[in-house]
């Protein structure tokens, strides 16, 4: 009888903590910052501007409250020779800034780059998979978050600008923080993230001040079989948590294999991105926040 039980709630509790999550949030998110209609969210007809104002609409729909003034903070691109010219010196982006107060102000904060390549000539890069993907699942746990009734940590949402030209907003942000670094317990940025039929890496695993984290990640993913498997890197360079590295423990989280429709490539479309495992990788990121 003990048995039958045990087996018998194994069966009940599976689906159900699956069902928990899915990915209908997020395919609609990805679909929408991929419409034709963003320009591939760069310079060109101001995509990354029309990026941000969603993103704003999806923050203020959930409650989230504002970090600066209307969630914009305003940065200008400075004279880049070492990049492509993806956008010109002077022009104007905005990184979008909100958060969720909880009782402690000890801060968890998620960052994603909503902007992409643009377009060259009459060619979009919709950029699903890059970066259209993080900011779903950011603007997801956001929702998620602002849905509880009790929070210990009060959590903090970045949506940069300027990533794919040289990590610009967050470098910016980096420079001018809108909340007090030391406060941080963990960034978590996430950029790339449909497919993963082969697990999830993790760079500045290494550190001291974020191997306890990841090491707690890959425990909670070990006992559940969330990912396929967790890889783990040095920091790096690549992507919006490094800047901000310096100030705070921070992580940056990607998937690993397919499937998606291609990187830096107008291939890179809403219908290529594979979001089966994403329900997974959502709920083992929350079960680590319960556990932090
Ligand atoms: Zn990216």
């Amino acid at each position: 009888m003990v048995r039958f039980a045990r087996i018998l709630g194994f069966f009940l509790l599976m689906p159900m903590a699956l069902q928990a999550q899915d990915s209908a949030y997020a395919r609609r998110v990805i679909r929408d910052l991929t419409a034709p209609s963003m320009y591939g969210r760069g310079m060109q007809n101001r995509g990354d501007s029309i990026a941000a104002n969603y993103v704003r609409n999806e923050l203020k729909s959930m409650g989230v409250k504002p970090l600066c003034k209307n969630y914009y903070q305003y940065f200008y691109f400075p004279n880049t020779t070492s990049r492509p010219p993806i956008v010109k010196a002077g022009y104007r982006s905005q990184n979008v800034c909100g958060y969720i107060p909880g009782e402690s102000d000890s801060m968890i904060v998620f960052t994603a780059h909503y902007e992409h390549l643009g377009m060259n000539g009459d060619t979009i890069f919709f950029g699903a998979h890059d970066n259209a993907s993080g900011t779903a699942a950011v603007l997801d746990l956001a929702r998620m978050i602002s849905g509880q009734d009790h929070r210990h940590y009060t959590y903090v949402f970045l949506f940069f600008g300027g990533e794919e030209s040289g990590l610009i907003g967050s470098g910016f942000f980096a420079d001018m923080p809108l909340v007090k670094m030391n406060k941080v317990k963990l960034l978590i940025n996430i950029d790339l993230f449909c497919g993963g039929d082969e697990g999830l890496m993790v760079v500045n695993a290494n550190d001291c001040a974020t191997k306890p984290y990841v090491d707690m990640l890959d425990r909670i993913n070990e006992e559940r079989g969330y990912a396929a498997k967790i890889g783990r890197r040095d920091n790096a360079p690549n992507s919006d948590h490094y800047f901000l590295s310096q100030f705070c423990p921070a992580i940056f989280i990607y998937t690993l294999g397919g499937p998606y429709g291609g990187y830096h490539s107008p291939t890179d479309t809403c219908d290529g991105c594979g979001l089966g495992n994403y329900p997974r990788f959502l709920t083992l990121i929350r079960s680590f926040l319960e556990s932090l």
